[in-house]
């Protein structure tokens, strides 16, 4: 990738772009119509890339992978489309015309944020890694009306917003007219005729078209465009015209809402039992809408489905799509006649799975009364399907029935439900964890039971991010610096950071290297008074837990510490040991799920404690602590690159992989983290000297609670945990209302402390005077952050999409 040229035409292109499609006057043109005439301008680029790649792509019959997910959280556009097509200098240069910079510029773009968090911000860095490493690949989801909501933060509580990303319309999306795919729900089906002449007939009772949006999605030093096909629910009428025409507004409207709030929201599921009908017509909305897709597309290519799976690999992200199992079987078997063993045989080649959680609550499951009344046809496949697979695990283990009922598709303890993490390894050929403890752990406990009985279908591959957003675009300076002394490759080569180690110790280098974290640094600061009225100090120790809001998570064991140092403050004002306070600056950013009481809780508590602390003049610089509202990708990428510290402290066990973790370490943050998730395999990278891992381990964290956790003894054992939790309990942050956080402490103290923030607690508090030791040495602490940067080559999503093209879809990935 070489750096961009200004070329001098590029203004003349904004100018024009302004004034044709635009309509605006270049000379008076608001930052916000610049930022449209130049993503007119590079749209026009993208497209005619775009054009070339899928005539490439048809015209090799290409096998293709089609990653299925019903979250993709984008963020923005502008910047990366321009990185892409090598254009941000000339672009860049072009707005010094209208006085304007391309940060200022790009800021005017909204946020796409179809996704919840990390599932979702993979799928997109995943995208990146597919086009750029040159797959023949689609993305498929739902095109939202309305993202993520927006948080706003009211009095320290959260209150969402909804979020219309669409409202003005957005320059990276092309409507594909001509694209309409009926999807049908309800009714009933009729079985005609016996034995092998036997046929099911769905008459559906409802119908809803399914309209394409395509997204662009460039792949970086080259030419491949990749789509993201995201689908529309439009009602098969637009108005019920009898009724307005009589006068009845409301019903003529209702007809249409009836199935156009299939798109309106995304669901705010984020590990938690999200039961509603809704959310299963979404599902498989998208889903049977993209395999008809496929399916089309392959005919139209090859002529016949006997060499479907040769060509077509599609990957479930996580169970969403899972019904597409059964789909792809009711359109082979049912619509196009496949003999059924047949059918089986494609469809097991075709997919692959990826799980993302080992949390029993959080594994979806639908009640067999819900599908049969949503699906009734698809639950008659899943059922046979379910017959099938039992016949085969009970010739593996005769007479276990307790085997049979933990393998089965149905659920069959209380209300019969649908597993559809179940069907979802029956019907691939391969499932996959997310990281190697995951991996793991997945074939130990939730699925041991089809691991005895297929184990080569069960694999890791361990998450990735990918580098042009989440270094070249987030972190200009340190891409700069990179630069310099390892050239331009590791944008596409992402080992090549190793060439930093060499440097670590260098004192030149580590000056730089301070400098440009300073300056992020300086950057945060100014958004965070900007957004928080809190002024901090670049100079403190950045502290950064930016992540969904969730108990698992802990950032109340984060709280814990915090309220642990400023009463140390406040008893030693001037320091331990001789030693002086370091000043800490503690940044907290996140959502949490609008139903889930605790995480809400914890917010309103961060900003209690804030309050005070922020306030007392006998702490000053020594201590902040901030919360930055509406945690999405663009905060992210400001956030990021001005980490000193990167808090990852779930229980061990419950992270299934984390990329937040691996984004902070390659902007240069150390990880003060748990042996959990891909924590780990950090550790492995950059050395156990370059992290500070603490905590128990995770067959630590089952014998502890298996001998009968007490959090009440450690309470009782440890003053300084005993007056944390009792100042938090009784007031001391909420004087106005002294029970505001009795719940909370009690869910610790009395029920039970499910994650264990007691038993880590400890260890944790030690481990942050640990940190504040390191930071004392300005040049030790530089060395380490650089030794970390050089160990993150591992975790570019360009590698972990490598494993997946080789081991699982059965694609080659261009070399680099
Ligand atoms: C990376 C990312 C996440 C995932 O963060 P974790 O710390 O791995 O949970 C969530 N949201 C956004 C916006 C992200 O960029």
């Amino acid at each position: 990738m070489s750096p961009d040229s200004a070329s001098p035409d590029i203004g003349a292109r904004i100018d024009e772009q302004l004034l044709k499609t635009v309509g605006t006057d270049a000379a008076s043109a608001s930052p916000t119509e610049l930022m449209q005439a130049v993503s007119q301008l590079a749209r026009q680029d993208l497209s005619e890339r775009w054009v070339r790649t899928q005539a490439a792509d048809r015209g090799a019959k290409a096998r293709r992978v089609y990653y299925l997910s019903m979250e993709f959280l984008i963020g923005r556009t502008l910047s990366n489309a321009l990185a892409a097509l090598e254009l941000r200098d000339g672009v860049a240069a072009g707005l010094q015309a209208h006085a304007q910079t391309l940060e200022a510029v790009a800021d005017r773009e909204p946020d796409a944020a179809l996704g919840n968090g990390g599932l979702g911000r993979l799928a997109a860095c995943f995208l990146d890694s597919m086009a750029t490493l040159g797959l023949p690949s689609f993305g498929y989801g739902i095109r939202y009306e309305y993202g993520m909501f927006a948080q706003d933060i009211d009095q320290g509580c959260q209150v969402e917003y909804p979020d219309p990303w669409l409202a003005d319309g957005t320059p990276w999306e092309f409507p594909r007219a001509g694209i309409s795919v009926p999807v049908r729900f309800g009714g009933w089906v009729e079985h005609q005729g016996h034995g092998e002449q036997a046929k099911a007939v769905w008459r559906p009772a409802g119908e809803v078209a399914a309209k394409a949006y395509d997204m662009v999605v460039p792949g970086h030093g080259t030419q491949r465009v990749s789509t993201l096909r995201l689908w529309k629910a439009v009602a098969p009428a637009h108005i019920d015209l009898h009724a307005f025409n009589t006068g009845d507004y409301g019903r003529a409207a209702g007809v249409k809402n009836e199935y156009e709030n299939i798109s309106w929201v995304l669901y705010p599921n984020d590990s938690t039992p999200a039961g509603r009908e809704l959310r299963l017509k979404q599902e498989y909305f998208f889903t049977a809408a993209s395999i008809h897709d496929i399916v089309g597309r392959h005919l139209e290519e090859h002529g016949t489905l006997t060499n479907l799976s040769d060509k077509v690999a599609i990957h479930l992200n996580d169970t969403h799509p899972a019904i597409g199992v059964a789909e792809l079987m009711r359109l082979l078997c049912d619509d196009h006649g496949m003999a059924w063993k047949e059918a089986w045989a494609q469809c097991r080649q075709v997919f692959s799975y990826t799980n993302h959680t080992l949390m029993p609550e959080a594994l979806e499951t639908w009640p067999v009364g819900l599908m049969q009344h949503v699906l009734p046809r698809h639950l008659e496949i899943i059922f046979r399907i379910n017959q099938e697979f039992l016949a085969l695990a009970a010739q593996h283990r005769p007479n276990d029935d307790g085997f049979l009922a933990r393998l089965s598709l149905i659920d069959e303890a209380g209300e019969r439900r649908v597993r559809m993490a179940h069907l979802s390894i029956v019907g691939s050929h391969k499932v996959n964890g997310v990281s190697a403890l995951h991996s793991d752990l997945l074939v130990q406990t939730i699925f041991a039971d089809f691991a005895s009985l297929w184990p080569d279908r069960f694999t890791n591959m361990t998450n990735g991010v990918t580098p042009r957003r989440w270094l070249q675009q987030a972190n200009p300076g340190l891409s700069a610096l990179l630069d310099s002394r390892l050239g331009a490759g590791w944008r596409r080569d992402l080992d090549q950071l190793r060439g930093l180690r060499a440097l670590a110790e260098d004192p030149a280098f580590q000056a730089e290297f301070t400098a440009v974290k300073r300056a992020n640094k300086a950057r945060l600061a100014a958004h965070i008074e900007r957004s928080t009225g809190v002024k901090v100090n670049p100079a403190s120790l950045f502290d950064v837990q930016v992540k969904r809001i969730h108990e698992y998570k802990r950032q109340l064991l984060n709280l814990l510490h915090v309220v642990t140092r400023y009463q140390a403050i406040l008893m030693h004002p001037k320091g331990i040991g001789g030693r002086p306070w370091v000043p800490r600056t503690v940044i907290f950013a996140g959502k949490a799920a609008s139903s889930y009481h605790t995480a809400k809780s914890i917010i309103r508590l961060i900003h209690d404690v804030g309050r005070v602390v922020n306030h007392d003049p006998r702490v000053g610089d020594k201590l902040k602590l901030v919360f930055v509202p509406n945690y999405g990708v663009s905060v992210a990428e400001l956030i990021m690159p001005g980490a000193d510290l990167s808090e990852q402290i779930s229980t061990a066990g419950t992270e299934a992989s984390g990329t937040g973790n691996m984004k902070l370490a390659l902007n240069g943050a150390l990880t003060i983290g748990t042996d959990d998730g891909a924590n780990i395999e950090i550790r492995q990278n950059v050395g156990d000297d370059n992290i500070f891992i603490f905590g128990l381990r995770t067959p630590e964290v089952l014998a502890t609670r298996q001998a009968g956790y007490q959090p009440m003894r450690l309470y009782e054992a440890d003053a300084g945990l005993k007056a944390v939790l009792d100042g938090i309990a009784h007031g001391q942050f909420s004087p106005e209302e002294p029970g505001r956080y009795r719940a909370l402490v009690d869910s610790l103290l009395w029920g039970g402390d499910h994650y264990l923030l007691l038993a880590d607690y400890a260890d944790y508090v030690a481990t942050q005077a640990r940190v504040d030791d390191l930071f004392r040495q300005p040049e030790a602490w530089a060395a380490k952050a650089i030794l970390n940067v050089a160990g993150m080559g591992v975790f570019s999503a360009d590698r972990t999409i490598r494993e997946y093209a080789e081991q699982i879809w059965g694609l080659p990935a261009d070399v680099r």
